[in-house]
């Protein structure tokens, strides 16, 4: 048996945890387990007062599981590689892991009250985005789609939390569990 697994670093609310876990479980088809992960303090970055996502990668790879067909982290802290300012997000497109940040998507963020809901639903979104690229999904046109590039969280809340059909079908080819043998 393969596995998807979900993550999360330790200042993560359970209740984040679980949404993501149950819409990936639900979108890609694939059983989820979970994982704790270590704080991700290594990747600070004392210039930028963020973290650097390429590490935060490096170390999911190191914590994924043998029997992890991809492996997706989460975490409240803010993200960035070098070239951008931050990123929702960061995926090894084709590849085995990813990571999402929670810290932009709340709405504290942005000097407004706290919302659960908008919270998990935006985490959801993100979770599929990012877990959609590992499985070799490129950015999608339809800007209702999971896979649609989101630069700000008006655009991901434009989007749903579901692949559209052109996407799920690629998808479809790509998140089959292996053949037993
Ligand atoms: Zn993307
Ligand atoms: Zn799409």
């Amino acid at each position: 048996m393969k596995f998807l697994y979900v993550g999360a670093t330790p200042e993560v609310e359970r209740g984040a945890l679980e949404a993501v876990r149950d819409r990936m479980a639900a979108e890609f088809g694939l059983p989820v387990r979970e994982l704790a992960l270590p704080p991700i303090d290594f990747a600070w970055d004392a210039a930028r007062r963020q973290y650097g996502s390429a590490e935060v990668l490096e170390m999911l790879m190191r914590a994924c599981p043998g029997d992890g067909i991809k492996l997706l982290g989460v975490t409240g802290r803010d993200l960035f590689i070098p070239v951008l300012t931050f990123v929702y997000g960061h995926a090894q497109l084709g590849g085995r892991v990813a990571a999402i940040s929670l810290a932009r998507l709340r709405q504290e963020f942005y000097g407004l009250p706290p919302n659960r809901e908008v919270l998990l639903e935006r985490a959801r979104k993100e979770a599929l985005h990012e877990t959609g690229h590992v499985f070799g999904l490129v950015h999608c046109a339809d800007r209702q789609c999971a896979m649609s590039l989101s630069t700000n969280v008006g655009q991901i809340d434009r989007k749903r939390d579901a692949f559209c059909a052109g996407c799920a079908a690629r998808l479809g080819r790509r998140a089959q569990p292996p053949p037993k043998e």
